[in-house]
């Protein structure tokens, strides 16, 4: 044990502080919003909308509306209608309940040509965080026939459409990126891990090409267990990728059959780089114990650090989110899986990402961190 370090005195993991680590602290405030009655959810509500309609800005108590929307999915109603007022339009949850005629309001504004760039992409966030039919044929519109403003953004309003768990193809034709329920990962023992439908690290016997780690199943996901019927998968699929290279690259497909074979495709990029993970991390990582949860969360249940691993619902992204276009079909994908390294290597920082492409049976892992 290094000099300096602590032992967390809920959980014991080594810290460089006295007190409790940061995974305990967010475990604790979880369950203390968890364990809140109506009313003072009622409460808490009215602080967060005292404080933007006193400042014109949600500071103090954004954390607690993130924990709000995250884990108990509250009605933003009330919340939204004391933002507009303000033009406050950041985090873009705010919107999620907003009233037809805030989103109306919004609507107009993104029609004009000279409003501001910053405010646009803040709208548009916003907006795809309500959704519905409306907004989803207004963004369509923009896209075919772009505002001034879009000079100043990066990317299209198909892009923005993904936050909210949406988007739509080349011709203009709606497509969820997001599944409508989720679960999430929780520690089991390594005895109920192998009944789990859903496991995160298995290894196989294959090697990776480039640098010789031993390639594993980064998650596997039995969508025959009625807890997992809004997947539609009927069979076992494989993540299946190199976890020493996910890092390094932004391009690590697999091709999958829904009986539990899977083949990874191999992109244009083609880097050699070291095994940093070798024998050992693979063995960390597909040591761990997690399997899944009992009961649904609501849909942003993991979407912030120390969130946890998940399938299905809001990833937490750490960067943009990142909607990848199916390799074969060239479609938005549909985000299925979130894993934070952490909690099943040590010392790796960040979190995986898998999408799939049902209609090609394709799978996409990504990796983020700061
Ligand atoms: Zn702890
Ligand atoms: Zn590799
Ligand atoms: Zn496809």
């Amino acid at each position: 044990m290094n000099r300096n370090a602590k032992k967390c005195r809920q959980c014991g993991r080594e810290i460089y502080f006295d007190g409790i680590c940061i995974s305990c602290q967010t475990e604790n405030e979880r369950n203390r919003i968890l364990a809140l009655s109506q009313e003072e959810i009622d409460m808490a509500i009215r602080q967060i909308c005292d404080e933007i309609e006193k400042t014109g800005e949600l500071d103090q108590e954004s954390q607690l509306f993130k924990n709000l929307v995250n884990y108990r999915d509250i009605d933003t109603t009330k919340i939204a209608k004391a933002a507009f007022k303000e033009r406050l339009f950041y985090p873009c949850e705010l919107y999620k309940d907003a009233p037809d005629d805030v989103i109306k309001e919004m609507l107009e504004m993104l029609k004009q040509d000279h409003i501001d760039g910053r405010l646009a992409g803040n709208l548009l966030l916003c907006l795809a965080v309500y959704g519905g039919e409306e907004v989803f044929h207004a963004f369509v519109e923009l896209e075919k026939n772009p505002r001034k403003w879009r000079e100043n953004l990066y990317v299209n309003p198909s892009f923005y459409a993904t936050y909210g768990g949406w988007s739509y193809d080349n011709s203009g034709k709606f497509r969820k990126t997001n599944f409508e329920k989720c679960y999430p990962m929780v520690k089991g023992t390594l005895e109920e891990k192998k009944h789990s439908p859903v496991k995160i690290g298995v290894k196989t016997d294959e090697k990776c090409p480039d640098c010789g780690c031993r390639i594993v199943n980064l998650m596997e996901i039995d969508g025959r267990d009625p807890r997992l019927d809004y997947l539609e998968i009927p069979g076992t699929i494989k993540a299946k990728c190199c976890p020493n290279c996910i890092p390094y690259s932004d391009d690590n497909f697999c091709r999958y059959s829904i009986d539990g074979e899977s083949s990874i495709i191999s992109g244009e990029e083609h880097f050699s780089t070291e095994d940093y993970l070798e024998e050992e991390g693979v063995e960390e990582l597909c040591s761990n114990s997690y399997i899944l949860g009992e009961a649904p969360v609501p849909l942003r249940y993991a979407a912030d650090w120390e969130g946890g691993s998940s399938i299905g619902g809001f990833a937490f992204w750490i960067q943009d989110c990142d909607i990848k276009r199916c390799p074969d079909c060239g479609k938005p994908m549909k985000y299925l899986a979130q894993i934070q390294w952490d909690t099943v290597i040590d010392n790796m920082e960040g979190n995986a990402y898998i999408e799939i492409c049902s209609d090609c049976n394709i799978i996409a892992i990504l990796h983020q961190q700061t």
